[in-house]
């Protein structure tokens, strides 16, 4: 262990194993399904791609070394990784997950998971003491998202990780909006880490991917099974673009975080905007938790403006932002949760989330900054 996170985004932390002998720079693509064998009863190693591919492998080591962990599962989405994740789960078992969670993984939990008798109690995970009286006999994990979207509410990992201890469950945190370059759960005692690789680690709006990390031997071994026995690994074309992706990660989010708290700040003095949500501002309540246990704001910004109006005239009028789901990628994105990324949740759920008409989320991007303010003045005033 020794190289900085740059050096680990380009080469990782240990040196690459060679599987051919050409010297290729780039990582190879080893698009086949299947292997030969050299003899009866012998293997290379490679027997049947579901099961081991040497592309899939490079980027679960890269990863697994972006996240500290010993042990990264490369998946062919977030959810496809979130959906395995559950399978380390029986009938009966109870989770606290953070009541403010990506959209998608709620309708895993409530319609899928829970009727294969998993059951989940959702608490606002920035107040630890809801989440430690949620805990019951039956717990087994706590997961949380944090920053959580699109509130971007800060959870203390670090004390999520005290309560879990002494309830004997493990902790699991959705890192995507931070991304490996800012924040390392494991290393603040977290069991699991999760990636939508579709997001920060791609980086380019191209590619779906999704990644689960440990550094718990006993787990590792448990989601190798689960992965080569339900078959969602990543294909080796799409294990090639988050490689190349990831080894640009640093210059990006350096960039998407300069160009995000630029933008929070302008939208902050504008008089069409009501509130700012980034977790890069020292007025967020949690401000003092992110310092310490992050290493950077990453580049998601949601902000409420005075009206319905407002809202959809913005949407409506961005150039260079353009209006989509999603995040994380070079390109700036502007989002309705309420229609989009959320619209699944119940109505009830959403407005006691202040997900409503007035509420729009930013994924800034790494465009010039005075463009993309340009943009959003032309769209709100
Ligand atoms: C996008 C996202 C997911 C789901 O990932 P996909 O790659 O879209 O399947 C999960 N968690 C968070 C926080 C996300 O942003």
């Amino acid at each position: 262990m020794g190289y900085k996170i740059q050096t680990i985004c380009v080469q990782g932390e240990n040196a690459r194993k060679e599987v051919d002998n050409t010297g290729s720079i780039s990582f190879p693509i080893y698009q086949t399904a299947a292997y030969a064998h050299p003899a009866v009863g012998q293997s290379t190693g490679y027997d049947y791609s579901r099961l081991q591919n040497p592309t899939r492998e490079e980027v679960e080591r890269i990863v697994a070394d972006l996240e500290k962990g010993i042990d990264a599962l490369a998946f062919t989405s977030g959810m496809a990784a979130i959906a395995a994740l559950m399978e380390l789960f029986r009938p009966g078992d109870h989770i606290v997950a953070t009541d403010d969670l990506y959209g998608g993984t709620i309708r895993v939990f409530d319609n899928i998971s829970h009727k294969n008798g998993l059951h989940f109690t959702y608490v606002d995970s920035s107040n630890e003491e809801l989440v430690e009286q949620a805990i019951n006999s039956n717990t087994k994990a706590i997961y949380i998202e944090t920053p959580t979207n699109p509130n971007m509410k800060v959870t203390d990992i670090t004390k999520i990780v005290e309560i879990a201890k002494k309830h004997a469950c493990i902790v699991i945190v959705d890192n995507t909006f931070l991304s490996p370059y800012f924040q390392n759960p494991l290393v603040l005692g977290a069991d699991i880490v999760i990636h939508s690789g579709t997001k920060y680690l791609g980086g380019h709006n191209d590619t779906l991917a999704g990644f689960l990390v440990t550094n718990r031997y006993g787990i590792s071994e448990q989601l190798r099974y689960i992965i080569k026995s339900t078959g969602a690994g990543l294909s080796p074309f799409d294990s090639w673009l988050i490689l190349r992706g990831i080894k640009t990660l640093a210059l990006r989010m350096e960039m998407h975080q300069k160009n995000a708290l630029t933008v929070a700040k302008w939208l902050s003095k504008e008089s069409k905007v009501v509130e700012v949500f980034y977790i890069g501002l020292p007025t967020h309540p949690s401000f003092e938790t992110t310092l310490k246990q992050s290493k950077g704001y990453g580049g998601m910004i949601s902000f409420r403006v005075d009206s319905e109006v407002t809202a959809i005239r913005i949407l409506e009028k961005v150039k260079l932002i353009r209006f989509a789901e999603s995040l994380g990628g070079v390109e700036s994105l502007i989002t309705y949760p309420m229609y989009q990324t959320h619209a699944d949740l119940p109505i009830e759920t959403r407005k006691a989330q202040g997900i409503d008409e007035t509420l729009l989320r930013m994924s800034v991007g790494i465009e010039d900054i005075d463009d993309l303010i340009s943009d959003l003045n032309q769209a709100i005033n």
